[in-house]
């Protein structure tokens, strides 16, 4: 099984896929699912998002009564990279050989998903309907979750892991937070600056102003701000017109990140009055925080799975979105499984092939234990 999950992850690595490049990955992972004789639809989420290809579902009926209906989630995309992804085994660990990142955010959990359904077919495990959702344009904001074809999932999934955000065998990530997005857009006044500087308005100064005003990192042990992009002016001589700040926030306390919205247009407002620059800030909702009781049945169902294989399972917050923020928002409830990958979206990302393992058998048990 080592090789083969160590085969396996390296052609989904090999396979590049940045987001709004998917359809290659997407149709290897479509032929290994019909190689199994799963059904397959795809959606159409590439209308309406800067995928290349729809979300791709694959079905594989149950074959014992008494399971809940399971989704398992991986996504098709990685991070944007600049050049080919050159993966090395060394040892227990893949890495990646150049600059670029590995990969297995997500390709880990595409693996495992895709080994998973193979054990449960090959060794005829039982379990019930089984759901295997592969989005596409996670990393830009969650997009193939977000436009995915929700009435495809009939029978509608109780339950879904989603194998994505590295971690190790028995860790799950069963609470995120939400997140906003602030689009702000100054407008001064531009003059040369050496000939009449008095009747001029700058952008950047009202930014700075903003800027050395604001609350931002790690605020609270639940929320996080950053100011993440600045540009603006033209050139040295010009005082300058316009200035362009993305920025965000983040909290697992919805109040406490309205309230944080808040004080950040609150200070791009007043450092734009204090020079009179005009301020346009455009807020957006990025997604929603999700907190899973210790006691809701797909944790139970997990971390009964990996008692039984000597893994201790331990829950825990994660400070980043995904596809689980979603699919809970749409009634699904999700939590972030472990793949045994390392350092994501760096180029030091790596898979740890004995922990990612050591995750696929959780997953299988998870996906094959029954209620009773
Ligand atoms: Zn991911």
């Amino acid at each position: 099984m080592r090789d083969l999950l160590a085969e396996t992850f390296l052609r989904l690595v090999r396979t590049a896929s940045p987001t709004g490049h998917e359809a290659a990955v997407a149709e290897l992972v479509a032929q290994y699912l019909a190689d199994l004789g799963l059904a397959i639809t795809r959606d159409n989420a590439q209308e309406t998002c800067e995928a290349e290809c729809g979300n791709l579902l694959a079905f594989l009926p149950g074959t014992a009564p008494g399971y809940p209906v399971i989704m398992l989630n991986a996504h098709l995309d990685t991070v944007v990279h600049e050049g080919e992804i050159e993966p090395v085994v060394e040892g227990d660990f893949i890495r990646s050989a150049g600059e670029t990142i590995l990969g297995a955010d997500d390709k880990a959990g595409i693996a495992l998903i895709l080994l998973a359904l193979r054990q449960i077919i090959e060794e005829k495990l039982p379990h019930g309907d089984l759901w295997a959702v592969f989005t596409v344009a996670e990393e830009t904001g969650l997009w193939g979750a977000q436009r995915l074809d929700y009435a495809r999932l009939q029978p509608w999934p109780q339950m879904c892991y989603a194998l994505d955000g590295g971690r190790q065998p028995g860790k799950m990530g069963t609470a995120a937070p939400s997140s906003s997005s602030l689009d702000v857009t100054i407008t001064g006044r531009a003059v040369h600056a050496g000939v009449r500087p008095e009747a001029g308005v700058s952008a950047i100064l009202a930014a700075a102003q903003a800027i050395s005003a604001l609350q931002l990192g790690r605020l609270d042990p639940e929320t996080t701000a950053n100011v993440g992009t600045i540009a603006g002016g033209s050139a040295p001589n010009i005082v300058p017109e316009r200035c362009v700040l993305r920025a965000e926030a983040r909290s697992h306390d919805d109040g406490k990140l309205t309230a944080q919205i808040e004080h950040m247009t609150v200070c791009f407002r007043e450092a734009g009055r204090s020079v009179g620059a005009q301020v346009e800030v455009e807020v957006g909702r990025s997604y929603t925080a999700f907190a899973l009781a210790e006691d809701a049945p797909l944790v139970q169902r997990a971390a009964q799975a990996a008692r039984r294989l000597g893994l201790e399972p331990v829950t825990e917050r994660g400070g980043g979105g995904s596809d689980a923020n979603v699919f809970n928002e749409y009634g699904i409830p999700s939590l972030m499984m472990a793949t045994g990958a390392m350092d994501l979206h760096t180029s030091q990302e790596q898979l740890n092939i004995a922990a990612s393992l050591e995750c696929l058998e959780w997953l299988v048990e998870t996906a094959t234990i029954s209620d009773g």
